[in-house]
């Protein structure tokens, strides 16, 4: 697009493979599936990745900000979505009056939905959370039978639906870690307990990617996909993406700069941490740190330049980064891939990079054009 020409680097968004990927995954948990389309689909972006999503059967859109829920809705996207982020000063009256299902983990946040409820004179729609052992948002066990009593009373009221009990591990990419068989163990004790005060949610769910591939008895009636969708993989212990049959969504890619030969000994880039071995060929990719590619990857970060690989020369610059061509025939303008379908995955990127994947895809920023395919 001209626009992918004009900035010399694009993200790329391979639509089926999200379909392909979430189909993968729904067929392997057979139960329905919620596709997790925060922080703008993990860099991929939010409305497009809905929609293929809702296309590949998925019944429930998640995203942690209740503004990010009220985006999907302004763009005219239907369907469940559960929002689960809230802090006071969330726009809880958007959220009710926009049938989006909001996360309650503290009283403050059942009062403020059923003031947005009460105002609008609707029945709101919520979600009980429980922290079950993550130690981050959600309600302790201890202040548990007060939330269910105060939501099953508004519940009798008609001022509010609780559609949904939930919670979310801490160690779902380690299977075997006895934090997994605990937090289970406190999740079915938050059950019966909302069982008997009344409450016959629509939902109850607790896996992520991980989860949902990983352990089975973590799958209830719905898992909260994330990574998976994405292509990439939810942690070394449950498999690669080829290893779980997932194809990578997106791709990165740049045309050369710049291209230039050079005398052995010459330093590259800030620093001087590379330096020319011999006589070479020097290649200039315009994307940096700004764009998202870790400063850690700096004589690190693999590419695949005019179809070889190769490795970042010297540091990570904030809007370039510097690749040794060694004697290919290379001219300005010739592909590069960063990571994708071609090339390395985000995953190797992530590894390389002492991260993970997801956050290696969420941070490819916003100067970089989205094209979905
Ligand atoms: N559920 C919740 C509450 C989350 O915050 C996330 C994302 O971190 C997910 C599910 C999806 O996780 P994953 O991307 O590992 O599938």
């Amino acid at each position: 697009t001209p626009r992918a020409l004009a900035r010399g680097a694009v993200a790329t968004v391979d639509l089926d493979a999200l379909r392909h990927n979430l189909r993968v995954v729904g067929e392997r948990v057979g139960t329905d599936v919620m596709a997790v389309v925060k922080a703008d689909a993990y860099g991929h972006g939010l409305v497009e990745c809905a929609r293929a999503a809702q296309e590949a059967g998925a019944t429930w859109l998640g995203v942690a900000l209740p503004t990010e829920a009220v985006r999907l809705r302004e763009a005219g996207v239907t369907g469940r979505v559960l929002t689960w982020l809230e802090v006071p000063g969330s726009p809880f009256d958007d959220c009710v009056a926009r049938d989006i299902d909001v996360t309650v983990s503290a009283p403050w946040a059942l009062d403020s939905v059923l003031a947005a409820a009460r105002r609008l004179g609707v029945t709101a729609r919520v979600q009980l959370k429980l922290d079950s052992g993550l130690s981050r948002n959600g309600s302790t066990m201890a202040d548990w039978p007060a939330l269910v009593a105060a939501a099953r009373a508004a519940e009798v009221d008609g001022a509010l639906a609780v559609t949904g009990i939930w919670t979310h591990f801490a160690c779902a990419d380690e299977p075997d870690h006895p934090s997994v068989r605990r937090q289970l163990d406190q999740f079915d004790e938050a059950l019966g307990l909302a069982d008997v005060a009344g409450l016959r949610p629509e939902v109850r769910h607790a896996a992520n990617s991980a989860a949902a591939l990983a352990i089975p008895a973590a799958r209830y009636d719905l898992v909260r996909i994330g990574i998976a969708m994405y292509g990439l993989s939810p942690g070394p212990e449950v498999g690669t993406g080829t290893e779980l049959g997932l194809r990578p969504v997106m791709s990165l890619r740049a045309r050369l700069a710049s291209v230039k030969r050079v005398p052995s000994g010459s330093g590259v880039s800030y620093g001087h941490l590379y330096s020319t071995a011999h006589e070479t060929t020097l290649g200039v990719v315009p994307v940096g740190y700004a764009d998202g590619i870790p400063r850690n990857a700096s004589n690190l970060g693999p590419l695949l330049a005019a179809g070889t690989e190769r490795t970042v020369a010297g540091r990570v610059c904030m809007d370039q980064v510097v690749v040794d061509l060694g004697d290919d025939d290379a001219v300005v303008g010739d592909e590069v891939v960063i990571f994708g379908s071609e090339g390395p995955s985000a995953d190797v990127w992530a590894s390389v990079c002492g991260t993970i994947g997801y956050e290696i895809v969420t941070r490819i920023g916003p100067r970089v054009p989205r094209e979905h395919l």
